[in-house]
């Protein structure tokens, strides 16, 4: 009988909360205001101590949803195009002081450098056309350095190297280890887009 009881009194309640939603609504909403710093305590407490159930629901509900809401996102952006531009451009602007000094630092970290390196060879792969993502990692680049002796594969001499293409990237040649050799800069301008046939000084090529 007691079930009974319960459930009937579970039913009022939702009936009760049914007809009597807006007043509900003004109430919390009324208690909220009034009670800002216990809201916030209690939304936080409430947030620490379900976080994985919260996280978890999100995430599904993101990957469940994820056209849904690029297309929502998409939308937004286009209604909002201006603004976004604009708020963005201000953004650099107030911090185009301490993005470059930031960029500056990071260039100069190995890091730095090598992402560097590959994203110029990335945007000359994609300028001439050949799609293949960079592929040469900084590890390799130092066997290659180290099969020549550390010499410009056209000069011979020690000098300050750079990574020069066999088949040049504009010719559909790729980024990868069986590509590059070592150049110092002069030879390496002085090749001038040639390849190394064309460039002909009887270059000894070391396969990998
Ligand atoms: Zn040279």
């Amino acid at each position: 009988m007691a079930y009974k009881d319960l459930k009937r009194g579970a039913e009022y309640k939702k009936y009760y909360y049914q007809t009597h939603k807006e007043a509900y609504r003004e109430r919390l909403l009324k208690w909220r205001k009034e009670n800002q710093e216990l809201y916030h305590e209690q939304n936080f407490k409430y947030y620490w101590q379900n976080r994985y159930k919260i996280l978890t629901k999100s995430k599904r509900r993101r990957e469940e949803h994820r056209e849904l809401i690029s297309q929502k996102k998409r939308k937004h952006y286009q209604k909002h195009k201006e603004e976004l531009l604009k708020k963005m451009r201000l953004y650099r602007e107030s911090h185009r002081e301490k993005r470059s000094e930031y960029g500056r630092k990071y260039r100069k970290t190995p890091t730095g450098k090598e992402v560097g390196k590959r994203n110029q060879a990335k945007r000359r792969a994609a300028k001439y056309g050949t799609s293949i993502e960079a592929r040469l990692t900084a590890a390799e680049w130092q066997e290659i350095k180290l099969v020549y002796g550390y010499r410009c594969v056209y000069c011979g001499e020690k000098k300050k190297l750079s990574q020069d293409h066999i088949i040049p990237l504009r010719k559909g040649g790729y980024h990868v280890k069986e590509n590059v050799v070592p150049a110092c800069k002069r030879c390496n301008s002085s090749k001038n887009q040639k390849d190394l046939q064309e460039f002909g000084r009887g270059i000894q090529v070391v396969l990998f």
